[in-house]
C-alpha cells in the first residue's frame, strides 16, 4: 500500500501545530520503513488567499481526491472580504464533497495537566454534515432564511442515512474501547428530527449485542458530563449538540489545546483538531500541539484499520505513548500548566519516538 497524505496548514496557529504534527508522524513512521507514505503540501485558508486570491484553490480541491487522507489546520476567518466568492470557508465543502459524515472527538485527562476532572477517557462522535449545515444544494448557505426582516428561520436536517452512518462509526469505535455507547438527543422537543436520529441509533445497536447502549436527553447529558464524565465511553449525537458537548468535554480535560479530532467517511479521513486558528496566540510559540498531533495519530490509526496495516497501527500507537510520556515528564505548553514552547514540546515527543522501540 502506498499512502498519499496531504498537509494543509491553514492559518495562524495552524502554521505552528500542523508542521509539529507532521514532524511527529514522520518521526514515528521512520521506525516502520515498510510503511510507504508520500506527503503532499497543499495551500488553503487565509495564507492561500494572500498568495493566490483563493482560500480553497482549485488545485487543492483536485489534489485532495488523489489522497488517502490529510491533516487540515484551522482556517482564520477574520480577514476575508465578506462578499468575495473566492474567500469561502473550505471546511463545510470538504466535509460534504468527501462525505465525511462522522466527526470523532476524544477527551482524555492526564494527572499532571490542569483540568477539572481526572480519569476522563471518552469520545464524542458527532454527525458532521447535517443539522445546522443542511445540503448546500437544497438550501442556500447554512439553511437559514428570513421570510421578512423581522423573522429568521433555521432549517434542521436529519437523515436516516447519515444518522445510521454516524451511529455505525460510534459502535465500531466502542468495539475497540470499553463497549459502551450513549446516544444524546432531545426527542422530547424535536420529536421528528431527534426521533429519527435515536431510532437509527437503536437499529444499529441491535447489530452490536456486546455493546451496552443507552440514551440521554442533551440537557441531562450536559450536567452528567460535568459531574461524572468518568461514566461515559462513546457518545453519539447530532451536529450542533456534538459541537457544544465536545467543547465542553475538552474543557473537562484542560481546554481546546487538548481536543483532537478526526472526520471520517467510508473512503476518506481528515485529521483536524477541534480548536480554531487562535489568532491571539499565533506566532508566539504558545500553541499546544497536543490536539493536532493526536489528530494525526487518529488519522494513522484509521488508515491502519481500513488497510489492515499492523505497522501503521504500531506507528500510531507509538505516537500516543510518546506524547503521554512527555506529558508525564512535564514538558508541556502553558495552557497545560507547563512552560515549554510549541517547538520544545514537539521536539521532546520526537526524541521520545526516535529512541527505538
Ligand atoms: P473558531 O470559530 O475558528 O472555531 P474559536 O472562536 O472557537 O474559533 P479558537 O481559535 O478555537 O476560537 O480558540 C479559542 C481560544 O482558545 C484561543 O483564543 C486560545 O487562547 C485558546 N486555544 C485554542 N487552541 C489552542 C491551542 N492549540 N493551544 C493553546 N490555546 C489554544
Ligand atoms: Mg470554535
Amino acid at each position: 500500500m502506498q499512502y498519499k497524505l496531504g498537509v494543509l496548514k491553514g492559518d495562524d496557529i495552524g502554521l505552528e501545530v500542523v508542521p509539529a504534527a507532521v514532524k511527529v508522524m514522520k518521526e514515528s513512521l521512520a521506525n516502520f520503513p515498510e510503511v510507504d507514505v508520500e506527503w503532499v503540501d497543499l495551500p488553503i485558508g487565509h495564507t492561500a488567499y494572500v498568495e493566490s486570491g483563493e482560500t480553497f484553490p482549485q488545485e487543492t480541491q483536485d489534489k485532495l481526491k488523489e489522497l488517502t487522507g490529510w491533516i487540515l489546520g484551522p482556517i482564520g476567518h477574520m480577514a476575508y472580504p465578506k462578499d468575495d466568492p473566492k474567500a469561502i470557508n473550505p471546511h463545510p465543502i470538504i466535509r460534504k464533497v468527501f462525505d465525511l459524515h462522522s466527526n470523532v472527538r476524544p477527551s482524555r485527562s492526564f494527572d499532571n495537566v490542569q483540568s477539572i476532572h481526572k480519569d476522563v477517557d471518552l469520545v464524542v462522535v458527532r454527525e458532521n454534515n447535517e443539522g445546522f449545515q443542511p445540503d448546500r444544494n437544497m438550501f442556500a448557505g447554512t439553511g437559514e432564511f428570513m421570510p421578512n426582516p423581522d423573522l429568521a428561520m433555521s432549517v434542521r436536517v436529519i437523515s436516516r442515512r447519515n444518522s445510521t452512518a454516524v451511529a455505525e462509526s460510534a459502535f465500531e469505535l466502542a468495539m475497540q474501547r470499553r463497549k459502551k455507547v450513549t446516544a444524546i438527543h432531545k426527542d422530547t422537543v424535536y420529536k421528528l428530527g431527534c426521533g429519527l436520529f435515536v431510532e437509527c441509533c437503536r437499529n444499529v445497536a441491535k447489530n452490536y449485542p456486546e455493546v451496552e447502549f443507552d440514551e440521554l436527553i442533551v440537557d441531562s447529558a450536559a450536567a452528567a458530563l460535568v459531574m461524572k464524565p468518568q461514566k461515559f465511553d462513546v457518545l453519539v449525537t447530532t451536529n450542533m449538540f456534538g459541537d457544544i458537548l465536545s467543547d465542553l468535554t475538552s474543557g473537562l480535560v484542560g481546554g481546546l489545546g487538548m481536543a483532537p479530532g478526526l472526520s471520517i467517511g467510508s473512503e476518506y479521513s481528515m485529521a483536524q483538531a477541534t480548536h480554531g486558528s487562535a489568532p491571539d496566540i499565533a506566532g508566539k510559540q504558545l500553541a499546544n500541539p497536543y490536539a493536532m498531533i493526536l489528530s494525526g495519530k487518529m488519522l494513522l490509526e484509521w488508515l491502519a484499520i481500513k488497510y489492515d496495516d499492523q505497522a501503521m497501527l504500531q506507528a500510531a500507537q507509538a505516537i500516543e505513548k510518546a506524547v503521554s510520556e512527555v506529558i508525564i515528564k512535564g514538558i508541556m505548553t502553558p495552557d497545560m500548566g507547563g512552560s515549554a514552547t510549541t517547538e520544545e514540546m514537539t521536539e521532546a515527543i520526537c526524541n521520545q519516538l526516535s529512541k527505538k522501540i
